[in-house]
C-alpha cells in the first residue's frame, strides 16, 4: 500500500491529469463537446486545456464529468478509485474519508459516483455461449441474522422480514450480473434469464420452481437438489455463484454494515464489476481502475442529464 501512496499520480493533481489523459486518450485528445479525435491543440498558457479545431471549443480531459465540477483534486479521485476497485469486499466511505483526508460527505459522494461508473453500459452482451456454463441463484441480503435460514420459496413463512432478495448470474470463468428482484417466481426470473444468457449455454440452478419452465429454453439445464443434500453432480453445481454470494455478503455485512433497498442495485453493480474484472481473469488493479475511470468519462452525458432532470 505504501508504494501505491507514493506514486506521484496520487500526490499531485497535475500528474494525475497527465496520467488520465494518457489512459483515456491513447490516440490523442478527444473533444468532449463534438467527439472529434486528435484535432485539437494544447494551450500553452493553460496546461490540460485544448482548443478543438473542429468545433472551436475548449476542453479538458474532465470536461462534462463529475471530476470537472468536483472540488476534490483529481489525484484524490484516482486514489479513491484504486482503493475501491482493488478491495475485494469494498471499502467504506469512512475509510476513504480517513485515508484521503477529505470530509465524510465528500467520500460518500465519491463512492456513489464510482459505483455509477461501474454500472454496466448499454452494450452488454449475453453471458455464456456454446459449451459455456452459467450458474443462476438467489439469496437474501440484510435483515436479522437469526432469520437467515429463510425459505426461498416463501420468505414470510420463516420471517424474511426486512430482507432484500438478490438474483445473480455467473458465467463460469467469467462475468457476473446481479439484480435486486422482488421475487424468484418464474415470471420475474424468465425475462432476466432470456435477456442475459445466450440460449446455447448450459444453465445450472437449484431446484427452485422459478427456473423450471425458463430452463427449457437453454441448450441444457441442470438442477441440483440442495433440499436432498445434493450439491455437485458431475459438472452440475452452483459453487461459483455461491462463492460470489459469499464475497457479496461479507462485503455488505463487514464493510457497508447496512444497505438500503434504494441503493442495493448500486452495490450489486460494484461487486459485479470487481468480479467481472478480477485478477483471475488477468485484470490488474491498474487496468481495473482504468475501466472504472472510463465508465466515469463515458457516462458524462448521463451525468449531465441526471443533473438537469434533478434541477427541472
Ligand atoms: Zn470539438
Amino acid at each position: 500500500m505504501a508504494k501505491l501512496f507514493d506514486n506521484k499520480v496520487f500526490q499531485d493533481p497535475e500528474a494525475a491529469r497527465q496520467w488520465l489523459e494518457g489512459r483515456l486518450w491513447p490516440n490523442g485528445p478527444v473533444c468532449g463537446h463534438c467527439g472529434v479525435q486528435d484535432e485539437a491543440r494544447a494551450l500553452a498558457s493553460r496546461p490540460g486545456t485544448y482548443q478543438c479545431n473542429a468545433c472551436r471549443k475548449q476542453f479538458t480531459v474532465t470536461v462534462g464529468t463529475v471530476f470537472e465540477r468536483s472540488h476534490i483534486p483529481l489525484n484524490k479521485w484516482l486514489l479513491a478509485t484504486f482503493l475501491f476497485v482493488s478491495s475485494k469486499k469494498g471499502i467504506s466511505a469512512h475509510q476513504i474519508h480517513r485515508l484521503l483526508d477529505i470530509t465524510y460527505k465528500s467520500a460518500w459522494f465519491m463512492m456513489h459516483r464510482l459505483r455509477e461508473a461501474m454500472a454496466p453500459g448499454g452494450t452488454l452482451g449475453q453471458l455464456g455461449g456454446e459449451g459455456k456454463f452459467v450458474e443462476a441463484d438467489a439469496t437474501y441480503i440484510g435483515g436479522k441474522e437469526k432469520n437467515k435460514h429463510v425459505s426461498k420459496r416463501d420468505p414470510k413463512k420463516i420471517g424474511g422480514v426486512g430482507k432484500l432478495q438478490v438474483h445473480t448470474l455467473v458465467e463460469r470463468g467469467g462475468r457476473a450480473r446481479s439484480q435486486h428482484v422482488a421475487s424468484v417466481r418464474g415470471e420475474t426470473l424468465a425475462p432476466i434469464l432470456f435477456k442475459n444468457i445466450d440460449p446455447k449455454s448450459a444453465l445450472m440452478t437449484d431446484t427452485a420452481g422459478g427456473y423450471l419452465h425458463a430452463g427449457k429454453r437453454f441448450a441444457r439445464h441442470e438442477m441440483v437438489d440442495h433440499g436432498a443434500n445434493e450439491y455437485v453432480r458431475g459438472d452440475a453445481h452452483s459453487n461459483t455463484v455461491e462463492g460470489y454470494f459469499s464475497i457479496l455478503k461479507r462485503g455488505i455485512i463487514g464493510t457497508y454494515h447496512h444497505v438500503s433497498e434504494a441503493h442495493l442495485q448500486r452495490y450489486l453493480n460494484e461487486f459485479d464489476f470487481r468480479h467481472s474484472h478480477r485478477a483471475k481473469l488477468g485484470v490488474s488493479d491498474e487496468l481495473r481502475a482504468e475501466r472504472a475511470l472510463q465508465g466515469i468519462v463515458g457516462k458524462r452525458l448521463t451525468y449531465r442529464q441526471t443533473n438537469k432532470a434533478a434541477n427541472a
